[in-house]
């Protein structure tokens, strides 16, 4: 008998199937996918690590967390500086004093204050309700229309008017000329992606790819004394009480003869007449110098089932229906439900580890 079987091989699995091991307890991971590291699986194509599920860019300020992950592999000293193409001109992202050169030419921030102070008093907005108000109140109207209100209507499928103000509110706006994207202490890259972060991190530990555990569930049940389940929380209960609905995205991978294709790692297209977000080149992310590339153009998708979940959509609607979901898992003492999906949450990768540090801890 197991302590614990872990369904999903992703940072949440393979954390807590860690620090498991690493307390002595027996534990093995089933995996549905054909590889381990879930969303943030990384293929070697050409010398290239190619994010096969999106860019993944690791930071965080947790130091426990950063010292957890670098304990497997190095970290490189990539920041990420995205750049935006909008109307045939590049803006440098996040919304910085780069951003209000290239818009507005103005030079000090004393100049860009008062330039948004006047679009913020002009737009009327004093308590934003939604993104297009958060937006404006923020950044003004310039910046809405020039590098927000198309990309995120494209992204989300849905009007800025109809979305909550705290999609926007993930993106720094800063006063100084600095082009990080993230506020975060610690940044990097896994050098050699993250498929052998995660790989190591389960050195040790029996994994099964290929392995749908709701396909087998009662021999697999039988297995252990604790699952650990990472999947979609829905579909671990038949979907009884409803689907909870996602924003998908499709990929479109090239492999160019060419040694540089755009000179940066992202490149967003804001333009509502180009049908995708953005472009990613591959080998950026590590300073790579191979003789070819490989870019990813990546489309959003309105998710239905059978489909790639990507992004919860997190209404009110959606978010009732994981509150009763959650009434469910508490009837269950023997499964412990953690990671982006059985908890329906938008995590970013260092909070999905400190998450399985934290359920671990209290195990
Ligand atoms: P997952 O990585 O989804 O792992 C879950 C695993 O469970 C999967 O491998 C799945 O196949 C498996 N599974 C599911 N059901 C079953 C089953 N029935 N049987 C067996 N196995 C099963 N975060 C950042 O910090 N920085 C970024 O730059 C960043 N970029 C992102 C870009 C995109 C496009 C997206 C969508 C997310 C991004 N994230 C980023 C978030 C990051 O992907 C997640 O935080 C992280 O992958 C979540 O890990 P997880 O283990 O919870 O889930
Ligand atoms: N966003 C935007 N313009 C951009 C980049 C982002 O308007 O050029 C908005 C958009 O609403 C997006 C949100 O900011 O959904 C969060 O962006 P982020 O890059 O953090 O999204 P992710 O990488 O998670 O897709």
């Amino acid at each position: 008998m197991l302590d614990y079987l872990v369904v999903g091989s992703g940072l949440f699995g393979a954390t807590f199937a860690h620090l498991a091991k690493k307390a002595g307890k027996s534990v093995m991971v089933v995996e549905k996918r054909p590889h381990v590291a879930g969303n943030c699986y990384t293929e070697n194509v050409e010398g290239i690590d190619v994010h096969k599920y999106g860019a993944h860019i690791f930071h965080t300020s947790n130091a426990r967390v950063w010292n957890f992950v670098n304990s497997f592999v190095p970290f490189n000293r990539y920041t990420n500086s995205p750049v935006a193409l909008s109307r045939g001109r590049l803006f440098n992202l996040p919304f910085n004093m780069n951003t209000f050169y290239q818009l507005w030419g103005v030079k000090t921030p004393a100049e860009a204050m008062a330039k948004i102070e006047e679009q913020r008093a002009a737009s009327g907005v004093t308590e934003p309700r939604n993104l297009e108000e958060q937006a404006l109140s923020l950044v003004g109207r310039d910046v809405y229309e020039a590098l927000i209100k198309e990309y995120t209507e494209k992204q989300w499928g849905r009007k800025c008017t109809e979305l909550p103000t705290s999609v926007i509110k993930r993106l720094p706006v800063r006063f100084t000329f600095d082009n990080n994207y993230f506020n975060d202490l610690f940044q990097g890259i896994p050098v050699g992606g993250y498929t052998g972060l995660v790989k190591a991190m389960l050195e040790g530990i029996e994994v099964r790819l290929d392995m749908d555990f709701l396909k087998c569930r009662s021999e697999l049940e039988s297995l252990a004394k604790k699952i650990v389940y990472t999947g979609p929380i829905d579909e671990f209960f038949s979907f009884r009480l409803g689907t909870l609905e996602y924003r998908s995205l499709r990929f479109e991978t090239e492999l160019l003869d060419c040694t540089n294709f755009q000179g940066n790692a992202v490149v967003n297209y804001i333009d509502a007449s180009v049908p995708y977000t953005r472009i990613i080149e591959h080998k950026h992310f590590e300073f790579g110098e191979q003789p070819k590339t490989v870019i990813t153009r990546e489309y959003p998708m309105t998710w239905e089932p059978g489909k790639e979940r990507f992004y919860t959509v997190n209404d009110e609607k959606n978010s009732r229906l994981y509150q009763e979901y959650v009434a469910l898992s508490k009837q269950l003492p023997n499964v412990i439900f953690g990671g982006r999906l059985a908890e329906y949450k938008y995590y970013d990768m260092d909070d999905v580890i400190e998450r399985a540090m934290d359920v671990f801890s209290r195990e």
